[in-house]
């Protein structure tokens, strides 16, 4: 999430808990240069939302981290990966079908004509 992006969780956390008197301003500049909340998408964001309605109070920064680390656990754990690339995002061409090992390669022409083999962005990382 971007710091607006964070600073406006933070609103609606506030909003959550109307009766909670808190410094927000010191929260908002505490928590919107923490690494673990910058990196997570505004779906997590949404999901430690979740998990906030149900804390009945304002959480404090390190107790926000540990709802982060939960459903980045949660997100792990329920997404099998992906039979093209195993999880990597880079597509070599092998597949499997029939048990059989069939090798489609990629291959790219170089500048000087010469033939390589190479990878490609995998469908489930677009
Ligand atoms: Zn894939």
């Amino acid at each position: 999430m971007t710091p607006i992006q964070i600073d406006s969780m933070i609103d609606k956390i506030c909003g959550m808990y109307p009766t909670t008197p808190v410094p927000r301003n010191g929260m908002k500049a505490l928590w919107r240069e923490d690494a673990l909340l910058l990196s997570i998408d505004v779906k997590q964001g949404r999901e430690v939302m979740v998990l906030v309605e149900k804390n009945n109070t304002i959480p404090s920064l390190p107790e926000i981290k540990t709802m982060v680390r939960t459903i980045m656990k949660g997100t792990v754990g329920s997404v099998p990966p992906c039979t093209v690339c195993n999880g990597t995002g880079w597509d070599d061409g092998l597949r499997i079908e029939d048990g059989i090992v069939v090798h489609d390669l990629y291959t790219v022409v170089d500048v000087r004509g010469k033939v390589c083999t190479t990878v490609i962005r995998c469908e489930c990382m677009k």
